[in-house]
């Protein structure tokens, strides 16, 4: 964990982008085996996408970029029972979002389900391929095991005449789902399971988001996969590392079919997070649970969450690029996210005031019934960023945790007697406070100097403390959602516990009767600010007129580089 941590500094303080698949493609066109590099990303529609896919995403559509090819996006829709068009929208809007473009390169398995058809009658014709009537029991239960061989159904020497006339049968729809297969007829005795004659076609009556009706039998991913990258001239066929095993069964279909190209499988380990699950059953299991508000909540690590909570794509992309590709398997620590998320708000997130938890103040000799503008500058970080006002008046809000009545040494904020700087505005000192009868500090009473204006006194006086402020007849309500990691354990799906029983229940807390200052009314949607002092935010979906909600992206403190700071001192 922590070496791996380490390994990932190294590879973000390098700025050339460089590994393996890149290698590969760069020696294949190099060494003229390709002229131009054609990748392809396959989800499959049967739920949002996440950051994992981010790390697939960003390595095929890269690579066709950095090389001057293209890359398809190419929907696996083979499987009609899991797949819906709603998967396939937000897929596509997600791929956009996180700023990468097909062009004309839009495609779907099933606009090649008469090709691959075609394609399993010549197998059947060559002897390849047959009809089982075998159950999927059965089946299962000969396949052997990874130290015994299989054994061969007793329909797997039926003729080339019956097996082309039972499986147009299949396809004509006449036996019911599970009732046949057509498997390829390679070697039962393989060491490799895959080989063990896979399954080719399924019978399903059900509706295909695409084809409707038009097919009962559909193929398997291992029969579709490798036929769609021929079909489209993929050079790179981009995968993750289960899909190793495949890759024997994959050549052997390209190696048995007049197919129009030849493309090459490589592998790659897919992206792990700490604190995270990446899996869309458990995704969805969580959505349909309502342990989650939905595929969108700012809790999962979906893109659509994930841009829901304020993270921006570029912040998405950075972190792809710092985890590296590589054929290990590794876990990353989410705090390393957090970290390429965090420095993209830092150098771009306008500045805001906002008081999660106010406390009242009164000035007592500032005049009543004035207003000034104070102006407050958008980002320290970036003087392009100009300023704007926020209006001051005698009662204002400050934290409530920025005042201590009898304060311990450490505390520089506001204590009776002391004086702070309210930022942009002027020093205050603290002179008197209310309680209420639960003893809870109700008001706190300052005086002010006027000569204190804009934050800096001619005799250059330095309060210890700046805290935020809004004005007390200038505030906008709002109701502000907290989130933390949805899983407690940083490895949730480990040591064989059920995850449901990891969840965090203190993964979103809910504020309300928070105060935001005027500006904050018009911010748009997936547009993420910093609250001064407090965190950065973005406005939620959930918002309607009157009834603000904001969502904390992330808190102010870059948790990341201590964790790598200790990964160092523990001498990994
Ligand atoms: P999941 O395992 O989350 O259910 P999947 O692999 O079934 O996802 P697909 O739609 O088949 O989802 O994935 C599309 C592409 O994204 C595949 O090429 C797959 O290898 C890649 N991919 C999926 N998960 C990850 C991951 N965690 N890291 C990197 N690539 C991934
Ligand atoms: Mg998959």
């Amino acid at each position: 964990m922590l070496s791996s941590a380490t390994m990932n500094t190294e590879t973000a303080s390098t700025p050339e982008r460089s590994d393996f698949v890149r290698d590969i493609v760069a020696a294949d066109l190099r060494e003229g085996r390709i002229d131009s590099v054609v990748t392809r990303f396959p989800p499959e529609p049967n739920g949002y996408l996440h950051i994992g896919h981010a790390k697939s995403i960003c390595l095929n559509f890269g690579i066709a970029g950095e090389f001057g090819g293209r890359c398809h996006l190419r929907f696996d829709d083979t499987n009609p029972l899991k797949e819906e068009q709603e998967y396939i929208d937000s897929i596509q809007e997600d791929v956009r979002w996180l700023g990468f473009d097909w062009g004309q390169h839009l495609y779907f398995a099933s606009d090649y389900f008469e090709q691959l058809y075609d394609w399993a009658v010549l197998l059947v014709r060559d002897g390849k391929a047959y009809v089982d009537d075998l159950s999927a029991d059965e089946i299962r239960s000969h396949r052997g095991t990874l130290t015994e061989p299989g054994s061969n159904s007793r329909w797997r020497d039926r003729g080339v005449e019956e097996n082309l006339d039972l499986f147009a049968r299949m396809r004509a729809g006449e036996f019911p789902n599970g009732a046949r297969v057509l498997r390829a007829k390679i070697d039962m005795a393989s060491g490799n399971i895959n080989l063990r004659d896979p399954i080719m076609y399924r019978i399903v009556h059900a509706t295909h988001p695409r084809t409707a009706d038009a097919w009962c039998i559909y193929p398997s991913y291992d029969f579709a996969h490798g036929q769609s990258d021929a079909i489209e001239g993929v050079t790179h066929s981009i995968c993750t590392l289960e899909f190793q095993d495949h890759r024997p069964l994959y050549d052997w279909f390209t190696a048995n079919l007049p197919v129009p190209s030849v493309p090459h499988q490589y592998e790659f380990a897919r992206l792990n997070l700490t604190h995270t699950v990446l899996s869309k059953r458990v995704l969805l299991r969580l959505v349909n649970e309502g342990s989650v508000r939905g595929w969108d909540d700012p809790r999962m690590p979906t893109l659509t969450g994930l841009r829901r909570r304020g993270f921006p794509a570029e912040g998405l992309r950075d972190f792809v690029a710092m985890a590296g590709v590589a054929r290990a398997d590794s876990v990353i620590e989410v705090e390393m996210l957090e970290h390429a998320v965090r420095d993209i708000l830092n150098r771009n997130a306008p500045r805001r005031f906002a008081v999660l938890d106010p406390v009242k103040v009164v000035i007592d000799n500032y005049p009543e019934g004035l207003t000034e503008e104070m102006e407050v500058p958008n980002n320290p970080e970036d003087p392009d960023a100009g300023t704007r006002t926020v209006p001051f008046t005698r009662e204002l809000w400050i934290e409530r945790e920025d005042f201590m009545e009898d304060p311990p040494s450490k505390f520089f904020r506001l204590a009776p007697g002391r004086e702070v700087r309210l930022r942009s505005a002027y020093f205050i000192t603290c002179t008197d406070f209310l309680k209420d009868d639960d003893g809870r500090i109700v008001e706190l009473h300052c005086t002010y100097d006027p000569a204190s204006r804009g934050g800096s006194t001619p005799d250059g006086r330095r309060p210890k403390a700046t805290l935020h402020w809004l004005s007390a007849s200038h505030t906008i309500p709002a109701e502000v959602r907290l989130y933390d990691h949805l899983f407690t354990s940083p490895h949730p799906s480990a040591g064989g516990r059920d995850i449901f029983e990891d969840l965090n229940p203190e993964s979103e807390v809910i504020l309300s009767g928070c105060l935001v200052e005027p500006s904050l009314v018009s911010v748009p949607i997936g547009e993420t600010v910093q609250f001064e002092r407090v965190g950065y935010f973005c406005p939620d979906p959930d918002s309607a007129p009157g009834v603000l909600v904001f969502n904390r992206t992330l808190g102010l403190r870059d948790t990341w580089a201590k964790l790598q700071a200790q990964g160092r001192h523990d001498g990994a």
